[in-house]
């Protein structure tokens, strides 16, 4: 928080969790620069939500790079994956327009996807379309338009590093500062308080630094170097790490959904069923016996609770 000011800051270091995402698959090193700056924003938003969930950023590409999915949740345990077109060709220091929004079909959608759904619950979807040539400007253009609120992002990735820092300017709550009546007097006087210039300050500070830097720089350093000036608080740091949530269950539950035609279809073809996990590899087999018992599980769970209800 920068004190006395209407502005809060937040700086992320994911390097750790990007390196585990790329342990798994090399992607061309654009794509690392755009995947890598999606992870960095999303544990940027995710500590800003004040709901226990996951926020989901995704880019529905119609270049080469076909979808990157970045998800992080509320404890800011992270995932990421990106698919490309088979025959996709990345040279280097393609543009975000280049490598997802070649026609303008390109689609940029944020999920908020909470962790206890109420029954009929749906997850929060807001979907909008690719205008910026970094994910740091799609994302603040789509906060300015759903949040309203100022919000800007400094993202920068390589195949090492991803970090980020963003500022928002904190909605200025005039007339109902602590105590005493509000009256149009007294809250204009309030606003005069504060630091007017803080966020115009505060941005021009951060907008000197480059990706080049941002890079080579630890984020305590980076504040340190920034921001000397200014009367900064600073919080506790939380960790951001790798985390998969897939499950030998939810596997099961997406091929259910599939229909037990489709499957056995599948099953006909290749005689087992073999998904590998698109964010950390993990394997999931299927043969015949396990299908089978997908769709009948309800089934033979009602059968073996009906002669333990006679029992009695
Ligand atoms: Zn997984």
């Amino acid at each position: 928080m920068f004190e006395s000011s209407p502005v809060r800051g937040e700086l992320v270091d994911i390097s750790t969790a990007w390196q585990q995402v790329q342990s798994l698959r090399q992607y061309p090193p654009a794509v690392c620069t755009m995947l890598g700056e999606m992870m960095a924003a999303a544990a940027l938003l995710s500590a800003n939500l004040k709901f226990n969930g996951s926020i989901i950023l995704q880019i529905h590409g119609d270049g080469p790079v076909q979808l990157l999915v970045v998800e992080c949740d509320a404890k800011l345990q992270l995932r990421a994956t990106a698919k490309l077109h088979a025959d996709a060709r990345v040279p280097d220091g393609s543009s975000l327009q280049q490598l997802v929004n070649q026609h303008g079909d390109g689609r940029f959608a944020i999920t908020l996807d909470p962790a206890d759904k109420l029954p009929g619950q749906q997850a929060y979807q807001g979907i909008v379309s690719l205008d910026g040539d970094s994910v740091a400007t799609v994302i603040e253009n789509y906060m300015m338009r759903s949040e309203q609120l100022d919000t800007r992002l400094w993202l920068a990735a390589d195949q090492k590093v991803s970090r980020g820092l963003l500022l928002q300017k904190l909605p200025e709550e005039g007339g109902t500062a602590e105590g005493g009546t509000t009256e149009a007097g007294t809250a204009t006087e309030t606003t005069t308080d504060m630091d007017a210039d803080a966020w115009n300050r505060t941005v021009m500070l951060a907008s000197t630094v480059s990706s080049e830097e941002m890079l080579s720089t630890d984020i305590m350093t980076l504040l340190q170097r920034l921001y000397w000036e200014e009367k900064v608080r600073v919080f506790e740091p939380r960790h951001p790490a790798f985390h998969c949530s897939c499950s030998r269950e939810k596997v099961g539950n997406m091929l259910k959904m599939l229909g037990k035609e489709e499957i056995d279809s599948a099953l006909a073809d290749l005689g087992k069923l073999e998904i590998d996990c698109d964010f950390c590899g993990q394997h999931y087999g299927f043969d015949a016996v396990d299908c089978m018992q997908l769709f009948t599980a309800d089934a033979i769970s009602d059968a073996v609770q009906l002669p333990g209800h006679q029992q009695h």
